[in-house]
Parts: structure tokens; sequence; C-alpha cells
């Protein structure tokens, strides 16, 4: 039999109407086997993350904690009956949990909020909300198995934003997930709770914010290359029909992009668009392991964005806007055709932790440009003025500016990048950096900020036959 992946976010819990739902798709989805991988009651992780960092008034973590519980208590005075069976163990666990997350508090209190804790608070959301939903599932007749993720999915120690192991988790996958899902005389639904993992001493690590949708292809990918069953997909239930070409912040209707491949997929999801954790496709492009990103308001639509081998070379793909970065252009005249200047500013950004996502240098090497987050910049400046040798040989400028990515096989032709730089320049729209690496199908283009709507609408419109057409 089939196995799905499905992972169903914080807006697939909301209330009676939405567990439902659920269950319709479970009816859907009948003859396949399946593990559903939840995420935390939309804004919990938020919440939980906000009282860990401000614990100095107990007065507003115990609000914060009764918050949380009233979340919980609310849904499931909706989808049990009061005093059932479920309705009781959903009851207990939540107490539990919460108590040991009011202890947890105020150990924080005591030591301080050491990155381990901040993982073990932020696992509390999932921790919930995937119980509830065993539990709702069980209340239905619907067989199924609660199952902490930090069980199965083993993590190195970077907290907060932890790397699989795969071939411990692979392990412990082949051990514990497996049996459940092989056995032929049952189709046991396996509830896993997102986001979370474990490092080898047992602590517990989180993937990065949004990183439910990474847990659902950490598993299909360990699955595909240790079970038996090679026919194995994710999806990923949203609140919108898939990944739209553009934001329809800036152009509203903009068409839905149906088929995509794991390259450019990962340029489109690292670029902006919120509805897909970009680590998620490194998990499956290995396996090509196919990816839905599905409506789950409309489970039964045909149109939806899918993530396979499959795509369709003829158009662009999307435009994806960074809006909120900083150029640095670190300029010497006499450093040219020293080795190692490179290096020596990407060892100042990495020993401070920020990460580059765009670089440009000219052939001439007079001066390098690089992007970083606006929220990194006054710490990347202060560094690089503190470091010796760039204070002393180099001038720094720098310019809080906006890149828009355009992405897809087209991008490749020279015919394609003259419409681009021709629609801006209609718009008067000065490029202040651009960078494409070698084959690569994603150009991005730095531009002043005040600018970036007006440069994404008149490459829309100006190119608007290279994109997919309507739905
Ligand atoms: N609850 C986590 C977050 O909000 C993980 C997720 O939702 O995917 O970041
Ligand atoms: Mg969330």
């Amino acid at each position: 039999m089939p196995i799905i992946v499905m992972k169903f976010g914080g807006s697939c819990l909301n209330d009676k109407d939405s567990f439902n739902k659920i269950l319709n798709i479970t009816n859907i989805y009948e003859k396949v086997k399946k593990v559903y991988v939840v995420s935390a009651l939309t804004g919990i992780t938020d919440l939980l993350l906000k009282t860990a960092n401000m614990l100095e008034k107990d007065k507003d973590t115990d609000n914060n904690i009764a918050l949380i519980e009233k979340r919980h208590i609310d849904i499931i005075e909706q989808i049990f009956t009061e005093d059932s069976e479920h309705y009781i163990k959903a009851r207990d666990w939540i107490d539990d949990r919460l108590s040991e997350l009011e202890d947890t508090f105020a150990d924080i209190k005591e030591f301080g909020l050491e990155p381990y804790y901040k993982d073990f608070v932020l696992s509390f959301g999932e921790i919930l909300s995937t119980y509830i939903l065993d539990q709702f599932l069980l209340s239905n007749e619907i067989d199924s198995v609660y199952i902490p993720a930090n069980r199965l999915i083993i993590t190195n120690d970077e907290f907060n934003n932890a790397y699989p192991l795969y071939d411990l988790t692979n392990s412990r996958i082949k051990r514990m997930l497996v049996p459940l899902l092989e056995n032929p005389n049952k189709n046991t639904i396996v509830c896993l709770t997102g986001f979370i993992g474990r490092n080898k001493i047992g602590y517990i690590t989180t993937l990065g914010r949004g990183g439910s949708d990474y847990t659902a292809t950490i598993i299909a990918r360990a699955l595909y290359d240790i079970g038996n069953d090679k026919n194995i997909r994710v999806i990923l239930w949203k609140n919108v029909d898939g990944l739209l070409a553009i934001n329809p912040k800036f152009v509203p209707n903009s068409s839905l992009i149906k088929n995509l491949d794991y390259n450019e997929a990962k340029h489109i999801a690292s670029f902006g668009a919120k509805i897909l954790h970009p680590k998620c496709l490194e998990a499956i492009e290995k396996d090509k392991i196919p990816l839905e990103i599905r409506n789950f308001e409309k489970p039964l639509e045909k149109s939806f964005t899918q993530i396979s081998e499959i795509t369709d070379k003829e158009h662009i793909k999307g435009i994806s806007a960074v809006e909120f970065v900083t150029i640095i252009t670190i300029i010497s005249g006499s450093m040219v055709d020293i080795p190692g200047v490179l290096a020596k500013i990407f060892r100042v950004m990495s020993k401070n932790r920020i990460s580059v996502s765009l670089v440009a240098q000219s052939s001439s090497e007079i001066s390098t440009s690089f992007i970083i987050s606006e929220l990194d910049s006054e710490r990347a400046i202060a560094a690089l003025k503190s470091s010796k040798f760039f204070s002393e040989f180099f001038k720094i400028k720098w310019e809080h500016v906006s890149v828009i990515n355009i992405t897809g096989l087209k991008i490749l032709e020279t015919r394609t990048k003259v419409e681009i730089f021709n629609a801006l320049d209609k718009k008067n729209i000065q490029v202040k950096a651009i960078s494409q690496s070698h084959d690569e199908l994603n150009l991005s283009i730095v531009i002043e900020r005040a600018k970036l709507e007006d440069a994404i609408k008149i490459i829309h419109d100006d190119l608007y036959k290279e994109f997919e057409g309507p739905n």
C-alpha cells in the first residue's frame, strides 16, 4: 500500500470544523498508509517563546500558561463529548504537560534561558496538539497511535535549528515506525509531533521555525530509504492552493505553480515564499519523493502544487522578493589579485553567525558586494569595522535594499534577461547588483526598497506570457 506523510499546520486545527475536515481527508485517503505530522495550534509556538523570553513577572507567566491551557481546552470541549474516555485523556495530558512546562519556566528563571531550554519549551506546542488529534481519531474509531518525534528523529546539537542525523534516525524509524506501517492486518495512522527531534544525549531539539514541513520530509525520506514500500508521497495541507508565482501582496490573482522541480522549489522557498520550509526539499530530493502542497479547505481540488522531477521548462516559475535586506560592499584598489579576501569576509560573517545570501564580485575584484538580513546588518558592519584587516585596507559601504528573485529555466535565456532589464528600465528602476550562478535557474536582482512593488509588477506585466497561464 502506498504511504503518504501528511502535515497538518496550525491552521488545520482551529476548531471542530477543522478536525472534521481532517476526518474527511482521512476518509478520502482511506486506502493508503498514513503518517500525520502535526504542528502546534496557531500562535502557540510564538506564545511559548515570548513567555520564555520574559519570565521576570510571575503574573505574566501565569497568564500565558492559562492562555495556552484555554486554547487547548476550548478545542477539546468542541471535539469530544464531555467526560468521555478521550476527553479525559486529552484533559489529563494537557494538565500534566502544562505542569511540566511550569516547572521548566521555574528552572529557566533560576538557570537562564539556555538554548536547550528554549527548544524544550517550544516542543510543548506540538506535544499538546498532536496528542489531541490522536485522541480525536481514536474517538472516531480510527486506529491511531501518538509518537513524539523525539523518539524517532535524532539530530545534531544545533539547538533551535537542528539537522537530522539520518543514519541514526533511520534505524529508529526501522525499529519503531516501519513495523506499524507495514502491518498488513491494520491500517494504523501514526500521529507524529512536527518540529522536534532530540540529540544523541537525549535533549529535545527543534528543526527551525516552521519546521513541521521538514519533519514530514525527513520521515518520508527515512521510510523510503529503509522501508520496503517505495511508493511514498508527502502532502502539506495549507490554507492556500499551493505556491503562487508571485506573492498576491504584489500582484493579486497571480497564477498557481502546478509543477516544479526540487531545484526550482528550493529557490522559491528560500526567497520569501513562507509557504514552504526551504530545508524540506533537501530531504526529499535525493530519492525524488514527490511533495504536494494542497488547500486544506478543498481536499478534492484538482489544482495544487506538485514538487517532483516533473517541471515545465517553458515558463518562468515565479518571482519572489526578500524585502528587508542590506547590501554591504567592500572596496579596495590595492587588494586586487590577493588571495583570501573573500575567505576573510565570510569568516567574519560566520564567526558572528550571519548568513550571506547573495554575493557579487566583478572580475576586476575591486569591490565585493553581499547581502545579509537587515536584522544582522548592524552586527555585520561593526564586526567588519573592528577587523584590522578590513578597516585598514578597505572602504565599507552599505545600504538597506530589497532583492527580487526570478526563478525558472527560462531565465537561462539571454532574451528573457533582456526583457527583464527593459521592463525595469521603463520604470527607471536602477539595478544595484545582480547575481546568477553558472547554469543556475535563478536570477537575483538587488534594487532600491521603495521600488520593489513597482519592479515586481512591471516584470510580471511585461513578461506575463512567460508565466504559466491562469489555473
Ligand atoms: N510550531 C512550529 C512553528 O511555529 C513549527 C511549525 O509550525 O511548523 O515554528
Ligand atoms: Mg506554526
